[in-house]
C-alpha cells in the first residue's frame, strides 16, 4: 500500500495539461461518432508526460462499436513507431460513452494493463459531447505475500488548460 508520502505526490500527477483546442477537438469527434465509440491515443513529450501534446484518431475496430472500443492495431504500431524515435511518448488513450457515462466502466479497468496510464472519456448523447473526465490507472500490488491479489483504480485527474 502506498504511504502517504506518494499519495500526496500523486496528486500533483494528476494535474494534466490539455488545451482547450486539443480537448474541444476530441469532443467534437465524439458528438459526431455517436452512437459508436471513437478512439485514440493521447502523446506527450517525455519531458512533460503531464502535458498532452497531440492526439492521434484511431479507428475503432472493434465488433460492436456501439458497445465498446479497439484502437486499430495499425495506428498502434505506427504511433509506436513514431515515437520511439523521437521524443515523444504514448502517455494514454481516449474513448467515448455513448450512454452517456463519464464514468470509467468495468470493462474499462479491466483493460487498463499499463500502470500509469491515461484514460480520456467523454461522455455522448445523440445531443453531443456531454463531460469529459481524465482519468490515470493505479495498480496496486498488495503487501501480504501469500495474498496476490492486485487491485486497479482508477483516479480522477485535474485537467488545466
Ligand atoms: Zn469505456
Amino acid at each position: 500500500m502506498k504511504d502517504r508520502g506518494s499519495e500526496n505526490s500523486g496528486q500533483s500527477q494528476n494535474q494534466i495539461v490539455f488545451s482547450a483546442r486539443l480537448h474541444q477537438e476530441v469532443r467534437d469527434l465524439a458528438a459526431l461518432h455517436w452512437p459508436e465509440e471513437v478512439c485514440g491515443l493521447l502523446i506527450a513529450s517525455k519531458d512533460s508526460p503531464n502535458r498532452i501534446g497531440r492526439v492521434v484518431v484511431a479507428r475503432n475496430v472493434a465488433d460492436d462499436p456501439q458497445k465498446t472500443f479497439e484502437i486499430d492495431p495499425q495506428t498502434l504500431f505506427d504511433t509506436h513507431r513514431a515515437v520511439r524515435t523521437s521524443n515523444e511518448t504514448i502517455v494514454g488513450c481516449f474513448h467515448s460513452h455513448p450512454n452517456g457515462n463519464v464514468l470509467p466502466s468495468n470493462t474499462d479497468r479491466e483493460r487498463a494493463d499499463e500502470d500509469g496510464f491515461l484514460w480520456l472519456i467523454i461522455a455522448t448523447t445523440h445531443t453531443g459531447a456531454g463531460a469529459s473526465g481524465m482519468y490515470r490507472i493505479v495498480h496496486q500490488t498488495s503487501d501480504a505475500p501469500d495474498d496476490g491479489a492486485n487491485i486497479r483504480y482508477f483516479q480522477r485527474c485535474k485537467l488545466t488548460e
